[in-house]
């Protein structure tokens, strides 16, 4: 078939590489003048199935409700015109029980995981530089209660077949003893192993030179205006450069994917969730972090991607809006600087804002709806580099009417 891929990050992008395999013709069409110069540029690089707990907590309501009172929050709710802001938040809401925090937290797990087995195959297949670190990534706590429920959190995934290790402080030190000045303030951690890192662009952009070694049409520089249907058939899709017309078409534009959809009758609730992140090069520091990190009380992400650190934080309701200033930052500097002080060059730390394509549920959307040959990929929200590859396995499955490797209940709609 020739097959249209609507939306250049690493979503799309994976799943170019894997209809390609498959022996259909891919186009791609971006409307930036390269692939992940959005979300996928600026995040944490992290493939962390271990991070798969979902934001839609029975905590989440309380943590929200603050934000709007307290500022500087890791979480900030901001109240705004937008009526799209409450149906989604109320969504959001109705997924925050116990029970279907859980279900949703083991959902996730199984998609990451078995989305990081399919990068591993990718890996081994393909050529592709990404400062890759896997050594796992560390989970710390600096309160002995917070690391005590940080454990009984983690048995969730573990019963998923996450691979953990609890360590005490001399285990963390020994573990990445660039945390040394910080020793004392560290009251454990959980490791999980098999959690890896690398740089999503990098990745995204090496990827896609294969696709379009291969014969792959990437198309950037043209954006997408309407999806044209006749019925319950798409016969093309507008864009700035033409019409482009293919057999089937996937719909992995991120934040925008919303918005397009809608036009075609599809009501996706995806609400982008701003992030700030910073890239600093190690320079001529002689401590730089070996292992990636979360500071779990101050929310804080930071990976190691060769001779720079990337530092990830914050999760802010501004609606589209990516600007930043550099107070913005300030926060995550001054933590990043207080467990690393030798770690890197400070003064040069390069600014970024993103938004995650958060839903309700945390769970990207898959399949088809109404409309007989497009289909969704899209929805990733704060772990979509670590949920790419598989999900772009399962698009391509579910296209080739193959049954996907992992169970589909619960992840099609
Ligand atoms: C601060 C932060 C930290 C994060 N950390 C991690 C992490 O450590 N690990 C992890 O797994 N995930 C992380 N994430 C989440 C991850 O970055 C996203 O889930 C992922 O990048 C989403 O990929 P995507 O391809 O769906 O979206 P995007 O990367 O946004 O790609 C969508 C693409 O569609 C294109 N597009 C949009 N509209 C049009 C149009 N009209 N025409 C043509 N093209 C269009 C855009 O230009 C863009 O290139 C983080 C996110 C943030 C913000």
């Amino acid at each position: 078939m020739r097959i249209i891929v609507l939306g250049g990050g690493v979503v799309g992008v994976t799943t170019a590489y894997q209809l390609q395999k498959d022996g259909h013709e891919v186009v791609l069409l971006e409307k930036n003048a390269v692939v992940a110069d959005e979300t996928s540029w600026g995040n944490a690089g992290m493939v962390a199935p271990g991070h798969s707990f979902v934001w839609s907590s029975p905590r989440a309501p309380m943590i929200l409700m603050r934000s709007l009172v307290l500022k500087n929050q890791a979480l900030r709710f901001k109240l705004s015109a937008d009526p799209r802001l409450y149906s989604w938040s109320w969504l959001f809401l109705m997924e925050c029980t116990a029970e279907k925090a859980r279900r949703n937290t083991l959902l996730k797990h199984r998609l990451a995981a078995y989305s990081q087995s399919v990068l591993h195959e990718v890996i081994g297949e393909e050529d592709i530089a990404y400062d890759r670190n896997d050594r796992g990534i560390l989970y710390f706590h600096r309160d002995p209660q917070a690391l005590e429920t940080g454990i009984a959190n983690m048995r969730l995934l573990e019963s998923d077949g996450q691979v953990i290790k609890v360590l005490d402080r001399d285990a963390v030190l020994k573990l990445e003893p660039a945390l040394a000045g910080v020793g004392a303030k560290i009251a454990g951690a959980i490791h999980c192993p098999t959690d890896e890192t690398g740089d999503p662009a990098k990745f995204t952009r090496g990827l896609a030179a294969l696709v379009a070694k291969r014969g792959g049409d990437l198309r950037t520089g043209v954006t997408v205006t309407a999806i044209e249907t006749t019925g319950d058939r798409v016969t093309g899709i507008a864009t700035s450069a033409g019409t482009v017309k293919g057999d089937a078409y996937v719909l992995a534009m991120g934040c925008s994917s919303a918005g397009l959809a809608r036009t075609v009758g599809l009501d996706l609730p995806i609400y982008p969730i701003k992030g700030y992140s910073l890239t600093i090069p190690v320079g001529n520091r002689p401590l730089p972090p070996t292992v990636a990190a979360v500071d779990e009380h101050n929310l804080v992400a930071i990976s190691r991607f060769g001779d720079r650190l990337r530092v990830t934080a914050t999760a802010e309701f501004a609606g589209y809006d990516k600007s930043h200033k550099p107070a913005d930052f300030a926060f995550m500097k001054q933590v990043t600087q207080e467990l690393y002080p030798e770690g890197a060059d400070y003064e040069r730390a390069e600014m970024w804002a993103g938004l995650r394509p958060m839903t309700p549920t945390n769970l990207p959307f898959f399949g088809r709806r109404r409309l007989g040959n497009l289909y969704l990929n899209t929805g990733h929200g704060h772990i979509g580099w670590t949920m790419s590859h598989g999900s772009a396995r399962i698009t391509a499955d579910l296209i080739a009417g193959r049954t996907p490797a992992i169970p589909m209940d619960g992840l099609l709609a």
